[in-house]
């Protein structure tokens, strides 16, 4: 049994960096960058407006009300033939470039028009008001995002003003996923008595494609050591093998067995967490090879704390775990695993701090009760007992702010 800490160093040690390849930007979302991005013009482009109103000389309102003689009219797009000089002003749109000689607009709603070639300005307005001058958030060359940036969709807008319509991207990773076990019938099925969906099979392959791996499903084997070697080797070019189920002490838990016989080294065969202490990680080739527990909740966490990080390192991303923040617990935890627990939680933000509230659980088969959660509050192997009110990490699972108030 390996501490959680040392089985994750190993896992990100032996993933190694993916190639990379270039993709259109709409097919870009959730990628990860590999390569550094610099926009090719400043941003703006031009002293923008920010306002509908009336590109003026600061100077010439201070006295406000003030009227100007109207010279002209600016719209976004088009590029000013005039210059403002003293007493002057222009219509101008938003988005519309400053004509030289303006220092500031003063937005309409500040203005009455006096007649058809003169302006009343209601309000002074400081110079530079309303006002983002040219290269003001970005200057030509400048790296706008980093290599190894998530690509999400403010990351999009950055790259299509970058003008980037093709984006160097880490290769998605190819995960081979295999689900084990006698009684595990198709999710469409009527299980017979003793029979069991399979969750474990589309829900690793969801957590693998938001961690933006490419997913070949192997299908279930049954619990004998022929046919889980037989389906395995389907899967050995992949970049990372997933086997769900078959790990554990069982007399038909035979993954390990069939992994050996095609020749994988183990690194690690046991991980001091709760849940899911049997997972199993090694390599074969150039193959990584996780042996996930085929206890909903066990397949769901390990693949969270262990394959999605190595996933990301592959991929070149930089932040390869999600945030942890410290929680207060509204109700007690016992932990007399003696292993680092996770429990599931729902966190939110309350009277200035975040709560964690612990959500009934079944244990490592409650898949519903994990659905629930929104993060994993973990618990050190040497803390037995958190009462409520005392403190703790959590791991922050997904949105978790968000909340409708439903009971729990
Ligand atoms: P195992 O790790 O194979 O001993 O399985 C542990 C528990 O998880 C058993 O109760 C299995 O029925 C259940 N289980 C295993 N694989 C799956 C799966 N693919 N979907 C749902 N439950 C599973
Ligand atoms: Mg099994």
């Amino acid at each position: 049994m390996i501490p959680v800490e040392e089985a994750l160093e190993t896992v990100l040690r032996e993933a190694k960096a993916l190639p990379s390849e270039e993709v259109a930007l709409d097919d870009a979302l959730s990628r990860v960058l590999a390569e550094d991005v610099a926009s090719d013009l400043d941003l703006p482009p031009f002293h923008r407006s920010a306002m509908d109103g009336y590109a003026l000389r600061a100077e010439d309102v201070a006295g406000a009300p003030a009227a100007l003689e109207v010279v002209g009219e600016i719209r976004a797009g088009q590029w000013p033939d005039l210059t403002i000089g003293p007493g002057q002003a222009a219509r101008i749109m938003t988005g519309a470039p400053v004509p030289p000689g303006a220092t500031a607009v003063q937005q309409v709603e500040k203005t009455q028009p006096l007649d058809e070639f003169r302006v009343t300005i209601l309000a002074a307005v400081a110079a530079g008001a309303n006002v983002a001058p040219r290269g003001s958030e970005v200057r030509a060359g400048d790296v706008v995002l980093a290599r190894g940036r998530v690509i999400d969709p403010a990351a999009t807008a950055v790259l299509a003003s970058a003008g980037k319509a093709r984006v160097r991207v880490a290769r998605r990773p190819i995960v081979a996923l295999l689900v084990t076990g006698d009684e595990i019938v198709e999710v469409a099925a009527t299980p017979d008595p003793g029979q069991i969906r399979n969750s474990n099979g589309p829900a690793v392959t969801a957590q693998a494609r938001l961690a933006g791996a490419d997913v070949r499903v192997l299908g279930v084997a049954l619990d004998r050591q022929d046919a889980i070697t037989e389906a395995l080797r389907a899967g050995l070019a992949a970049d990372l093998l997933v086997v769900s189920g078959g790990v554990s002490a069982g007399d038909y838990d035979l993954v390990e067995p069939a992994l050996l016989e095609l020749g994988t080294t183990f690194l690690f065969t046991k991980v001091a967490i709760k849940p899911g202490a049997p997972l199993v990680f090694g390599r074969r080739g150039e193959t990584l090879v996780f042996g996930l527990p085929g206890n909903p909740v066990s397949a769901q966490v390990t693949f969270e704390l262990f394959v999605r990080p190595a996933l990301l390192r592959m991929q070149g991303a930089r932040v390869v775990a999600r945030p942890r923040v410290g929680v207060e617990l509204t109700d007690p935890v016992k932990n007399h695993s003696g292993r680092k627990s996770h429990v599931p939680a729902r966190v939110r933000f309350e009277g200035g701090r975040l709560v964690a509230r612990p959500l009934r659980s079944m244990g490592s088969g409650d898949l519903a009760a994990h659905a629930r959660a929104n993060a994993l509050v973990v618990i050190e192997a040497d803390r037995p007992r958190v009462a409520a009110g005392e403190t703790a990490e959590a791991v922050l699972l997904g949105c978790f702010l968000e909340d409708d108030g439903a009971p729990l």
